[in-house]
């Protein structure tokens, strides 16, 4: 029945020429979301619209589903299109419409008609009117409130005429594309494809790094993360994700340095090589999942001393949210399920049992030069021999 979708989006900030650029960038976000549903779509501008037309078969729900994972969306409204307004074909097409669209037809509602086309013989008024008196006539359960209708049918008559009245909640946001690039240090936690998507939400194209240490870590748990980094590309777009290869770093701090210092001397060394790649790959800010007091490395004075190494400003979009406000939002976008598969995490292996709490920043600094000799070569090689993997 529906042969296209009017996308809705948010309007405040894109005058001017921003607007061009976030249609744009919405529209290939919408030909990333539809690559992998079955049909063929075509995705237009006209008139300051964007549209999705599906002439041909194709699978409605998972069209929808795609759709709603397309940042910058606030409404979906699938629609059928009359290619003969002639009134009479007109109407038997709307009614058709409700006939098949509404098994319930004890609901209240209002025609509002649109003629882009000024040749059409009915003014928009007269449209909405003659349409309202057809569909009343036709069912007699239907009644017409014009202040709060249950639903409000549109008729638009353009080149083509479009008929409308459900509308589908999108994901809001912006579109990825629209708002610079940022660096996501992808760990197989719960808590950092949280963060990825809510910085992708916000327009930010993401590129990510993961930090393993083979042997101690395993390949699954490299797969783990290259899939998560999948999961958040459903939503982001394609993710460039960088392998660093930590190994030699971790036990050179192990040897080195003292141990309860161990996870937070590590994470500096993460944030360093994260931040060096995001500059050579043009991204403007790191990302992490850190939120506020939920392990020893996320105090305030942790998340100091790991933040201190930085130039570039770090986002970490779940700071205050509760562990269980996380698991939400994994659950959401189909993260949870991989995130939660048990496959040891680099960090949890040279961990002390005892790990600062509160480090001071100039004590790290003291620890690390003892690195002073072997951790410039170290970081090299580890930059040198990183894998990419594109997801998404
Ligand atoms: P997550 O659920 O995101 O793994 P977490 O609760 O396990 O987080 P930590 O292990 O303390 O928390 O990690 C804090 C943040 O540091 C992570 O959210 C992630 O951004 C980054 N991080 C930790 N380990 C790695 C890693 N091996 N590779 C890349 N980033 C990492
Ligand atoms: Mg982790």
């Amino acid at each position: 029945m529906f042969k296209a979708f009017l996308i809705k989006y948010g309007e405040i900030g894109i005058k001017g020429k921003n607007r061009y650029i976030f249609e744009d960038a919405l529209m290939k976000q919408i030909r990333f979301a539809l690559k992998d549903v079955e049909g063929d779509f075509e995705v237009t501008k006209q008139q300051g619209r964007v549209y999705v037309y599906a002439e041909g078969d194709y699978d409605y729900d998972e069209t929808v589903e795609a759709l709603s994972r397309v940042f910058g969306i606030v409404h979906i409204c699938p629609v059928v299109i009359c290619d003969d307004p002639e009134w009479d074909n007109l109407t038997q097409v709307v009614g058709d419409y409700i006939e098949e669209a509404y098994e319930d037809k004890n609901f209240s509602f209002k025609v509002e008609s649109r003629r882009a086309d000024k040749r059409y013989p009915k003014k928009s008024m007269e449209i909405s009117a003659d349409m309202g008196e057809y569909l009343l006539r036709r069912f007699h359960t239907l009644r017409v409130d014009v202040h709060r209708p249950d639903v409000l049918l549109n008729i638009e008559i353009r080149e083509r005429t479009y008929i409308y009245s459900k509308s589908i909640p999108g994901p809001g946001g912006m579109p990825v594309g629209t708002n610079g690039t940022a660096m996501l240090l992808l760990s197989g936690g719960i808590d950092s494809p949280v963060a990825g998507y809510m910085i992708a939400k916000r327009g930010v194209t993401l590129q990510a790094t993961y930090f393993h240490a083979p042997p101690y870590t395993s390949e699954r748990a490299k797969q783990k993360v290259v899939d998560l980094a999948k999961i958040v590309a459903r939503y982001a777009g394609p993710i460039r994700l960088n392998i660093i290869n930590f190994t030699d770093i971790q036990l050179a701090i192990y040897e080195k340095c003292p141990h309860e210092e161990l996870t937070i001397i590590m994470r500096r060394y993460m944030m360093r090589i994260a931040e060096q790649i995001a500059r050579e790959d043009g991204a403007q800010a790191l990302v992490t999942g850190e939120s506020i007091g939920q392990v020893a490395s996320q105090t305030m004075q942790s998340l100091a001393a790991t933040n201190a190494v930085c130039g570039m400003p770090v986002f970490r979009p779940v700071i205050g949210f509760d562990k269980d406000d996380i698991v939400k939002i994994s659950e959401k976008i189909g993260a949870f399920e991989t995130s939660i598969l048990p496959y040891e995490d680099c960090c949890t292996i040279f961990v002390a049992k005892h790990p600062v709490t509160k480090p001071n920043i100039r004590a790290m600094e003291r620890s690390e030069r003892k690195l002073a000799d072997v951790i410039d070569g170290l970081m090299e090689e580890a930059l040198k021999t990183r894998e990419v993997v594109i997801c998404g």
